[in-house]
C-alpha cells in the first residue's frame, strides 16, 4: 500500500535532507525513501547533471565545477533548490539529497523554509573512505559519470570534509540529525533509516 503524499505511514518526518559523503549511497537511498515516504526526492545533483545533459546555460556554468569536484556557487545553487521547492508537489514534504552542502545553503534553506515549515530531521548516512572511493570507481565503470575518476574522487571527498561534513554539527545541535550506518545491502539500509526516522520522531 502507498501512503498518501505528505503523510507517510504512522508519523515519519517528511521534511528532510539526506546527508553523507559521495559514494555513502544517498542517492539509491533517497530513491527508496522517496516511494516509501510518498514524497519527491529532490537530487541537486541530477538537475545539475540533466542541465548538463539538455545544455542548457545553468548546465554549462555547473558542469566545470562538476569536473574539478568542486562545488557549484552557493548563490547558482541556492537560486535552483528555493525554485524547486516552490513547485506544488513538494508542498506536501520532500526529500533533499544533496542539499545543503555549505554554511551559507544551510542559512539559505532555512529561509526558505521558514517557521512555518522546518525540516524535521536531517539524515546522515555513514561510510569509511576506503569504501566509498571503491564504491564510486565501481560506479565509474558502471555509469560512466565524468566526475567518478580517482583524482575527483578524491577531491570530492576533501571538498566534502571541508565544506559538508561541519553541518553534521550544526543540525547535531539543532536536535535535528539521524546517523544511520550506510555500509550494508540497500533494502537493510532503507530499514535502518525508516526505523531511525521513526525512533526520532520528529
Ligand atoms: P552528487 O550527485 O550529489 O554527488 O553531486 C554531483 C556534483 O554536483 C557535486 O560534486 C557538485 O559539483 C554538484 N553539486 C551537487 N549538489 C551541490 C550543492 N548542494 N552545492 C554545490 N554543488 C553541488
Amino acid at each position: 500500500m502507498t501512503a498518501p503524499a505528505g503523510s507517510p505511514s504512522g508519523d515519519l518526518p517528511t521534511r528532510l535532507v539526506l546527508l553523507g559523503p559521495p559514494g555513502a549511497g544517498k542517492g539509491t537511498q533517497a530513491t527508496l525513501l522517496s516511494g516509501r515516504l510518498g514524497v519527491p526526492a529532490i537530487s541537486t545533483g541530477d538537475i545539475f547533471r540533466a542541465n548538463v545533459a539538455q545544455g542548457t546555460e545553468l548546465g554549462r556554468d555547473a558542469q566545470r565545477y562538476m569536473d574539478a569536484g568542486e562545488y557549484v556557487p552557493d548563490d547558482v545553487t541556492n537560486a535552483m533548490v528555493a525554485d524547486r521547492l516552490h513547485a506544488a508537489d513538494s508542498a506536501s514534504g520532500f526529500l533533499l539529497d544533496g542539499y545543503p552542502r555549505t554554511t551559507a545553503q544551510v542559512h539559505r534553506l532555512d529561509e526558505v523554509l521558514g517557521r512555518d515549515a522546518p525540516l524535521q530531521a536531517v539524515l546522515e548516512i555513514t561510510a569509511a573512505v576506503d569504501e566509498v572511493v571503491s564504491r564510486l570507481l565501481r560506479r565509474a565503470v558502471e555509469q560512466g559519470r565524468s566526475d567518478d575518476t580517482e583524482d575527483v574522487v578524491r577531491r570530492r571527498l576533501e571538498v566534502y570534509s571541508e565544506q559538508t561534513a561541519p553541518l553534521v554539527n550544526t543540525y547535531a545541535e539543532r536536535g535535528l540529525l539521524v546517523s544511520v550506518d550506510g555500509l550494508g545491502a540497500v533494502d537493510e539500509v532503507t530499514e535502518r533509516v525508516l526505523v531511525a526516522l521513526a525512533a526520532h520522531g520528529a
